[in-house]
């Protein structure tokens, strides 16, 4: 009776190391407290789960993720470091027609012909 409960208590420990790298804790913890060494050196060398690690970085390092090549990158960023990507919102090539079409009508105006 007392081992089961010292492993219910010891199979806590990897059960917290394993749920701060974004895995199940129940499960973790029924994992301790069947296989304490095993769990216990399974949850150190685990790596952190990638989804995980995102959200962290997006709720605590200011974080975001890059809508064209999905890296994270910091939030005040205007231009991706990983794909060199402009973040401002302003895509080049549409702010590129748009003042061919305003040049374009600038020259009418100039010329004299109206539309
Ligand atoms: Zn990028």
């Amino acid at each position: 009776m007392e081992i089961l409960l010292i492993s219910i208590v010891i199979g806590i420990i990897p059960a917290l190391i394993a749920h701060s790298k974004g895995r199940s804790f129940f499960a973790w913890w029924i994992y301790g407290a069947l296989l304490f060494i095993i769990a216990f050196v399974h949850s150190l060398v685990i790596r952190k789960d990638v989804k995980a690690e995102e959200k962290d970085m997006i709720a605590f390092d200011g974080m975001k993720k890059c809508p064209f090549c999905a890296e994270m990158i910091k939030s005040e960023a205007i231009k991706c470091k990983h794909c060199g990507s402009d973040l401002t919102g302003n895509n080049p090539n549409l702010d590129l027609k748009k003042s061919d079409e305003e040049y374009l009508k600038e020259a009418r105006r100039k010329a004299g012909i109206n539309e």
